[in-house]
């Protein structure tokens, strides 16, 4: 996977080249206001259906986020495309090589109330007043200030086992829990503090820096691109890495390694541990770290109970969960009285 904030004639070449007959997947998101999304809906639909692009991409009164493929020789086009609307022109593109050209069988693009869900149904603050944007070392420079207050905009089962050094890492299951405690904890501190948020790609510090400008935060950064775009200038400038662990993603790696620190613990034993894992009994799925040795003794399971229905034949499985629709549900993500080192 690449990151480009904008690519030179010569690097879109190269990259045509490499891709070949491939599709490019791509993926951007941009907060803005947008007056009329049913329009700029269909203005995008209408343009890249004649380009071949397929992919999920929602469109808001805040802004657009998109999932999407475009063949390697159209992309050029696209691009052009792309800088030809005002609030996208150098937008940041993620983009792979996908070699099983599947990502996407459609194109479909939505008018959605919010290209994210967050939680925060407050209207009356300009998404577009965010903070100051920062790249890897600038980032670097800041959070050793010691003005500086590092805040991780994450779920505690993603800083969990991956963190910047010195930064607070709410305990909270989600973005919009964090945004008020956050503001409690700092409140005394909105003109005298920097505030330097991160998350995983940038998207949700888009929204929660200018959450903080409206709440009168005098000093908002986050760092752009996330911590996604921050490995990658940091390897590419040989930059010194400030981020312990692993970033958590939301494919079936589940982790990505960035320093070789562990500093996560299995939820079973108790022992250093940063992987993973949902439980093995699908009608609980439950998110937690397992170590290998407790995975073998608890047959990938997160309680004695959920190895007790993992053993037994699949049919008389499905007739258990049968009448509990969201029986997967049933637990937070990465919570559990069961797990004695995860409450
Ligand atoms: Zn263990
Ligand atoms: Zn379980």
């Amino acid at each position: 996977m690449q990151l480009y904030n904008t690519l030179s004639a010569k690097e879109r070449e190269a990259l045509i080249e490499e891709a070949g007959k491939e599709r490019l997947t791509i993926s951007f998101y941009q907060y803005a206001r947008i007056g009329n999304p049913q329009i700029l809906r269909n203005h995008l639909f209408l343009a890249w259906n004649d380009m071949e692009v397929l992919g999920r991409i929602y469109v808001a009164h805040e802004g657009i986020n998109a999932q999407l493929s475009v063949p390697a020789e159209n992309f050029n086009v696209f691009k052009e495309h792309l800088d030809s609307i005002v609030f996208l022109e150098n937008v940041r593109l993620n983009i792979a090589i996908e070699q099983d050209n599947k990502s996407f069988l459609k194109l479909k693009v939505k008018v959605r109330d919010k290209i994210v869900a967050d939680g925060l149904n407050d209207d009356t603050f300009d998404v577009t007043n965010k903070g100051i944007h920062v790249g890897a070392e600038q980032f670097n420079e800041l959070i050793e200030d010691e003005n500086t207050v590092l805040v991780d905009m994450r779920n505690h089962y993603e800083s969990e086992i991956g963190h910047f050094k010195n930064a607070i890492t709410p305990d909270v299951d989600t973005f919009r829990d964090s945004l008020d405690i956050i503001e409690q904890d700092l409140a005394e501190h909105k003109e005298d503090k920097k505030l330097v948020m991160y998350c995983t790609g940038g998207i949700r510090c888009e929204k929660a820096s200018a959450y903080y400008k409206h709440k009168g935060f005098k000093n908002v950064y986050q760092l752009e691109g996330g911590i996604i775009e921050y490995t990658r200038q940091v390897r590419e400038k040989q930059l010194e890495n400030k981020f312990l662990g692993k970033n958590f993603v939301f494919d079936h790696r589940r982790g990505e390694r960035i320093s070789e620190d562990v500093i996560a613990h299995c939820h079973q034993c108790g022992k250093p541990c940063d992987t993973h894992v949902n439980c093995a009994n699908e009608a609980c799925h439950l998110l937690f770290i397992q170590c290998e040795e407790c995975a073998e003794k608890m047959n990938n399971c997160c309680s004695v109970d959920c190895m007790e229905v993992h053993a037994l034949p699949y049919e008389e499985q499905k007739e258990l969960r049968k009448g509990k629709g969201a029986s997967n549900k049933i637990f937070k993500k990465g919570r559990s009285p069961v797990l004695k080192y995860k409450k």
